[in-house]
């Protein structure tokens, strides 16, 4: 039987969430249906200009992975009290709302260069908490 591939899964490389973003894709039965792509800050490292050097390979890779597994949507799980979003934060001070902020833009950027370039796929992004909130944008 042909296996039938979902989805790409764009997450951070923070050790804390592998067990919840893992978890999280089992609800959702996607589980040898996904691709992974790792990098810091998921979301935010794939769209800030601080990052501006991860951009390129993420978007390669997710082109490798619409032809060989023919994925129809993009999940993109960013999570709080990441580094990458304290980074872009700077020295203002960090709390909840700044943060909510800085993963917002960074769904608003993929959303925009990723309907553009695949205007036919899905695109889900979602916000998740050390506690197992989900927080969809
Ligand atoms: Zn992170």
């Amino acid at each position: 039987m042909k296996k039938k591939y979902e989805a790409m899964v764009l997450s951070c490389i923070d050790p804390r969430f592998q067990p919840i973003v893992f978890n999280y894709l089992k609800k959702k039965n996607l589980i040898g249906k996904y691709s992974l792509f790792s990098i810091a800050g998921s979301a935010i490292g794939v769209t800030a200009n601080k990052f501006k050097k991860w951009h390129k390979v993420f978007w390669e890779n997710l082109e490798t992975s619409i032809k060989l597994h023919k994925i129809k949507k993009l999940i993109v799980i960013n999570h709080r009290d990441c580094g990458a979003a304290k980074i872009l934060n700077g020295k203002k001070f960090f709390n909840e709302l700044n943060e909510a902020k800085i993963h917002k833009i960074s769904f608003l950027k993929i959303k925009k260069l990723f309907k553009k370039k695949h205007p036919k796929l899905k695109i889900e992004t979602v916000l998740i908490s050390l506690n197992k909130k989900v927080e969809k944008f």
